[in-house]
């Protein structure tokens, strides 16, 4: 199963608020539709928390499917 970026989430830059951690990029599994999708997202090292970026966040998970249909 391929691994689907998200744009906008790549890059760094992002940082756990709580642990002041740099996040890092991994791949983390998502629920949606009755499907497991692999999405790429900064996951902080120390607290294990993942962000989810606003637009996923929304529920505008289409963006996800588009990126499905690409593959
Ligand atoms: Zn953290």
């Amino acid at each position: 199963m391929s691994v689907i970026t998200v744009p906008g989430t790549g890059a760094g830059g992002w940082r756990c608020a709580a642990c002041d951690e740099d996040m890092v990029m991994k791949p983390v599994e998502l629920t949606y539709l009755n499907s497991q999708f692999t999405v790429e997202l900064p996951v902080c090292p120390q607290c294990g928390y993942v962000l989810i970026p606003e637009h996923l966040a929304l529920g505008k998970m289409y963006q996800v499917e588009q990126l499905l249909e690409d593959k």
